[in-house]
């Protein structure tokens, strides 16, 4: 069965709407879970339009890879950990990425090519490339299946240079004489891998927030110069939005990190900074002083971090936040950008949880009035928290704004040990006069503080 070009173009409007009403609605923790389900709905509509349009399958096999593929969707869902989310989302990015690149490949399969449609080809090529290459290194950097921490070495960016200008030189003699046995095509395949790993390398520590929503971006702009290789306009959409999205959460992130783009992409994270040697006197907290010191304060202001998700502290974060509540105490939930390992995850652990959204507040919102809090109690934070940020100058993250909760009253630190953040820089915090540490696992330490409570 085929449809009229009229009918696709009008499912495509449909499906465009409603990933934008899906974007939107992801805007806010409130309506996140029905913008994702309307951008599915959309998702679902463009595919399957396309199949038909193109007759390239008939309906009960549509059916049948819809079946086998929400299978796959939900046992994923159920079975990675959260901890494996934000490795995840570098994986689907990589996914986007060595799609977009297959589809431009193919795209030479058709006859009538333009020269247009062949530069769209080498894009979708290059950029998904890049975008799937560098979406391996940012998930081993993730998994630390590889060093987190930034490779650099001497004459890099000539390197780099010189992969660029390979790339361009081998897509113009592809250009010259386009074909599918062209062994220009093959030189632009590999060297957009090669430079996917060489561009991301050199970017580690607490910059990599940045690279996973630019490699989303890239993800998004690879799609976009596909759909334009096969001239498919909701291809072409989807990709934009992805593309803009990802760039306005880069730029999010960087100004996080209170860096430039250029400066993460090119300056390599900690590559020749060391932090200043950290020492002084560690005081230590066990659960039953916590709660007595809980129990009096009238403002407690929750700091996840990574060591949340790890613990899988949230839902007994919430239940400590009830008792407090319900003894009178003002609580919040303070979120830093980039705290965890991926964008928004403290605001997922913290949903997933049933934390009242009116409850969380944001780093610039809390840090005014951080000086009024009775206790900050930091869950596995580290680098988000980090006062080096705001006076080592010889500190790798020197000047990215952090959580002040060295200026609350009391600071509670939950973690298991002394050991440095995913940044690797020691941090002063721990030893600061206010500062108790509550040693353990998050979710034991705090079931002992909720134990006392109910005591
Ligand atoms: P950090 O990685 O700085 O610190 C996490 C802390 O959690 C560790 O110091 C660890 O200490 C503690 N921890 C681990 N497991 C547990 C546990 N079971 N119970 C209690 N504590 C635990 O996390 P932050 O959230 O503060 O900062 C995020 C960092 O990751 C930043 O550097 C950011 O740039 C980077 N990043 C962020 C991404 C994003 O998109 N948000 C993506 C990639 C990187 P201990 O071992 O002693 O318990």
């Amino acid at each position: 069965m085929s449809l009229s070009i009229e009918l696709i173009n009008v499912f495509y409007i449909v499906a465009a709407a409603l990933f934008i009403y899906g974007l939107k609605g992801l805007g806010s923790p409130a309506t996140a879970v029905r913008g994702n389900l309307l951008s599915a709905i959309g998702m679902f509509i463009a595919v399957v339009v396309t199949l038909f349009s193109k007759g390239i399958v008939e309906f009960e096999w549509i059916m049948v890879a819809v079946l086998v593929g929400a299978l796959i969707g939900a046992v994923a869902a159920q079975m990675v950990a959260m901890t494996k989310m934000p490795e995840m989302v570098a994986l689907f990015n990589g996914s986007g990425g060595l799609a977009s690149l297959l589809v431009g490949w193919a795209a030479l399969y058709n006859s009538g090519n333009t020269t247009f449609t062949h530069i769209t080809i080498l894009l979708s090529i290059l950029i998904g490339g890049v975008t799937f290459s560098g979406s391996l290194i940012a998930w081993g950097k993730l998994a630390e299946v590889i060093t987190s921490r930034a490779i650099v070495f001497a004459a890099q960016r000539f390197v780099n240079a010189l992969i660029l200008i390979a790339i361009v030189g081998c897509g113009v003699m592809f250009g010259l004489e386009p074909s599918l046995t062209s062994p220009y095509l093959y030189g632009v395949i590999a060297l957009s891998l090669l430079f996917g790993v060489m561009v991301v390398i050199p970017i580690g520590g607490a910059d990599m927030p940045v690279v996973i929503s630019l490699l989303n971006s890239y993800s998004g702009l690879a799609a976009c110069a596909a759909g334009f290789a096969i001239n498919n306009n909701i291809l072409i959409v989807a990709g934009s939005l992805v593309g803009a999205a990802g760039m306005i959460l880069t730029n999010i992130m960087c100004k996080a990190m209170n860096r430039s783009l250029a400066n993460v992409l090119f300056s390599g994270f900690g590559a020749v900074k060391t932090a200043s040697k950290v020492e002084g006197e560690v005081k230590p907290i066990v659960a039953e002083d916590a709660f007595l010191i809980l129990e009096a304060a009238s403002s407690v202001t929750f700091v996840p971090g990574y060591g949340m998700a790890v613990a899988q502290a949230q839902h007994v974060v919430r239940e400590l936040g009830e008792l407090l509540e319900a003894n009178g105490t003002e609580v919040t939930y303070a979120i830093h950008p980039v705290a965890g390992r991926m964008p928004g995850h403290m605001n997922v652990l913290l949903a997933e949880a049933n934390v009242p959204y009116d409850q969380l507040v944001e780093m610039d919102d809390i840090n005014p009035r951080i000086a009024n809090v009775d206790v900050a109690v930091v869950i596995g934070a580290n680098d988000v928290v980090n006062p080096a940020a705001r006076h080592d100058e010889n500190s790798p993250i020197y000047g990215m704004p952090i959580i002040n909760v060295d200026y609350a009253r009391t600071v509670f630190v939950l973690k298991r040990s002394m050991a440095a953040g995913f940044s690797g820089v020691d941090n002063p915090l721990f030893f600061g006069d206010n500062t108790r540490m509550l040693f353990g696992d998050a979710k034991t330490s705090i079931s002992s503080v909720i134990a006392e409570f109910k005591r």
